[in-house]
Parts: structure tokens; sequence; C-alpha cells
């Protein structure tokens, strides 16, 4: 159930456990946020913990639970903490790395812009559907 983290002395096994809206496999209304699932650093604690309250809130309401798209940081690091091997699963941080590879751009600000650019537009589109879980409708993956 858990594994040696980093910073935090364990982490929960988020492949193991953890659905990509945040919410416990065997207890889908209990949802889980911060370093304790996997993630590191400030700012994925913060987005980790925003996801799990409007999730909550969410399910509270009768409304679909949100997955954020695998082209967002957030929701590509929630991809990989709930979808990484189990036997060898560590802490991440935020990092390009985990993104889905976009096609080659050398220009560095040009390549930073087209990464939120795509998570923009995919955000975008998201909302626009009314927020439906559609982690694998996203247009510019499949385009
Ligand atoms: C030395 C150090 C330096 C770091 N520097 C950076 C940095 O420069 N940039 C960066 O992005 N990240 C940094 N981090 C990582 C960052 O601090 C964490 O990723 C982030 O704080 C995690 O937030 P969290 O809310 O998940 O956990 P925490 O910030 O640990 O908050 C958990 C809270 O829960 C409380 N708590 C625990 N058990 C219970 C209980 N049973 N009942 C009630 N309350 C409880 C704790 O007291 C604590 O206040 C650093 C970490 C360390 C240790």
């Amino acid at each position: 159930m858990f594994a040696w983290g980093d910073a935090p002395e364990y982490v929960l096994n988020a492949p193991q456990l953890l659905h990509p809206t945040l919410q416990f496999k065997r207890q889908p209304t209990r949802l889980a946020a911060g370093q304790l699932i996997g993630t590191e650093g400030y700012t994925a604690a913060t987005a980790g913990g925003w996801l799990a309250g409007t999730n909550a809130a969410r399910l509270v309401l009768g409304l679909e639970p949100l997955t954020l798209p695998v082209t967002t940081m957030t929701g590509a690091l929630i991809e990989f903490i709930s979808s990484a091997s189990p036997k060898h699963f560590q802490p991440m941080p935020p990092n390009l790395g985990i993104l889905p590879d976009l096609q080659r751009i050398r220009n560095k600000q040009e390549r930073y812009a087209a990464y939120r650019d795509r998570a923009l537009a995919d955000l975008t589109a998201m909302i626009a559907s009314g927020c439906e879980s559609n982690r694998f409708k996203i247009a510019s993956l499949h385009a």
C-alpha cells in the first residue's frame, strides 16, 4: 500500500489505489491529494488539492468527477501517478518529460508556448463539452 518516497517518509501507492479522478478505487467517495499521493512540490500539491476538492463537490452534486486532459501538466502528473507500475512507483514532480510528445520545435520559447496552447485548447474543449470525462477523447492527441 505504501512506497518509500523522497521528502515524505512514505507515499500512497497511487497506481494501485487511485483513479485519475483522485478517488480511491475501493472507496470512490474518498479522495486523496498532495505529496501523500506521490506528486512533488507546492504547485502539484495545490493543483491536486483543487482536483480532489472539485471532484468531492461534484460527487455530492451527483455530477461525474473530472479527469483532466493529459496535455495539461496537472492531468499528465495525475495520469503518471495513477498509471505507473505499482511495483516501481516513485514520486514525480511536474516536468515536461511526462507530457505527451509535441511535434519537434527547436526554439525553446516556441516549444513552451506550444505546450501551453495545446493544454489550453484541450481544457477549452473539455469545458465546452460540459466537463465530461474526456481523457481518451483529446483531439490534439489523436489528430
Ligand atoms: C525541506 C523541503 C524543501 C522543499 N522545497 C520545495 C520547493 O522549493 N518547491 C516546491 O515546490 N516544493 C518544495 N518542497 C516540497 C513541498 O514542501 C511539498 O511537496 C508540499 O508542501 C506538499 O504539500 P502537502 O499539502 O501535500 O503536504 P504538507 O505541506 O506536508 O501538509 C500536510 C499537512 O498535514 C498535517 N498533518 C499530517 N498528519 C495529520 C493528521 N493526522 N491530522 C491532521 N493534520 C495532519 C501536517 O502537519 C501538514 O501541515 C520541499 C519540501 C521539503 C521537505
